[in-house]
């Protein structure tokens, strides 16, 4: 067993070497035997990954933005069904009011949301859940997780609502591809965690489990997720697809805490095992960045080869490279794209960089229930 505790302060104080109960790998999940005999968990005891500690117990909190997250998330409780679709249905139905343009980019937009939820989900319960071996960020993910089905649902009733064709949509992660190049990237980062075997506890693996969390929340979540918000908000502020726009503007506040709990996440894993973040691996996690900010690109120039008001691929490129620039400064990393204007201002103004607060920042405290927000 590797014991990730930080160095003792001084070595004149180094305690005779005491024979902990060794707890195999396989506890960490919290579902092994029942250890009679083992101490209560103090704080000291609690770590990110690679944790001896009893996982089922949350108290007492040692990374309390988890818990601030969990309560934010709960703060946030919305249903889609909650916002009504009319204006939506009858714009769809109607002869001219989008242009062909318009609904091939909404299409491409929903299609490429409705399976990516479910896909986030299942890296979350799958994957993620199994080796955050922390109880309050286990805590988070469960309510994560059930924000993912809220998304889902959401796409669900959009496709009822405007009566889609869903097979067409919910297979266009498999079928479009600019759609599944996005998907495959993502899930190439998660495939070693899918192997049964897969156990943190070496660099390697370590290495493997960051990976993962960067490739879904930092870029799945906090990039790709950006511009398709980006997308619908911008036909919104047009008074097209409102009921959508509106939808799309819970699951950015929902999606803005999930990105900042996994920026929090990897950035806490850092600071205790900082033989993990070399240079080697922060080069490598920079590249993904400006990988995926070029799938993202050809995405755009698929789903809207000719663009319309107000957007167009060029715009959602830069809006990339902006938000490409951000997530690398929130991992402490250097930017990857040349100093980029954000071209989507109102996307700060209204939901984005407001909400986009880690607690190496500040606290997330401005979230209220999701019936008080209101949509311009
Ligand atoms: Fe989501
Ligand atoms: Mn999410």
């Amino acid at each position: 067993m590797l014991d990730w505790s930080e160095p003792s302060a001084s070595p004149r104080q180094t305690p005779p070497p005491v024979v902990v109960q060794s707890v195999a790998p396989a506890e960490q999940t919290g579902l092994g035997m029942i250890d009679r005999r083992g101490g209560r968990v103090s704080v000291d005891d609690k770590r990110m990954i690679n944790c001896r500690a009893d996982v089922n117990q949350l108290l007492p909190l040692k990374y309390k933005w988890a818990w601030e997250k969990y309560l934010a998330g709960c703060n946030n409780h919305w249903m889609p069904t909650e916002v009504s679709m009319q204006a939506d249905i009858a714009l769809w139905k109607s002869r001219d009011g989008l242009t062909e343009d318009e609904r091939r980019a909404i299409k491409r937009n929903l299609g490429f949301f409705a399976a990516s939820e479910s896909l986030v989900a299942n890296n979350i319960v799958l994957a993620i859940y199994r080796h955050l071996t922390n109880p309050e960020c286990r805590q988070y993910l469960l309510r994560q997780s059930f924000e993912e089905a809220v998304h889902t649902h959401t796409f669900q009733y959009i496709v009822e609502s405007l009566g889609l064709d869903e097979g067409e949509l919910f297979n266009m992660y498999r079928e479009v591809p600019s759609i599944t190049d996005k998907a495959a990237w993502a899930l190439k980062h998660t495939q070693h965690l899918d192997d049964p075997d897969f156990k943190t506890g070496t660099p390697q693996a370590d290495q493997a489990f960051l990976r993962d969390l960067v490739a879904f929340y930092v870029i799945f979540e906090g990039m790709w997720f950006y511009t398709g918000f980006a997308q619908i908000l911008s036909l919104g502020r047009r008074n097209k697809m409102v009921g959508i726009a509106e939808q799309y503007q819970y699951i950015l506040r929902d999606e803005s805490i999930h990105l900042n709990f996994g920026i929090d996440v990897i950035n806490q894993i850092k600071i205790e095992n900082p033989h993990l973040w070399t240079k080697a691996f922060q080069d490598e996690v920079r590249a993904m960045v400006r990988e995926a900010a070029e799938l993202e690109a050809a995405y755009g120039r698929d789903t809207m080869p000719r663009g319309f008001l107000g957007l167009n691929a060029a715009l959602c490129e830069s809006y990339m490279h902006f938000i490409a620039n951000r997530r690398c400064a929130q991992l402490g990393l250097q930017r990857v794209f040349d100093e980029t204007e954000n071209p989507f201002p109102w996307m700060s103004e209204a939901m984005d960089l407001k909400k986009e607060k880690n607690f190496f920042e500040t606290r997330v405290i401005e979230y209220q229930n999701g019936g008080a927000l209101s949509w311009e």
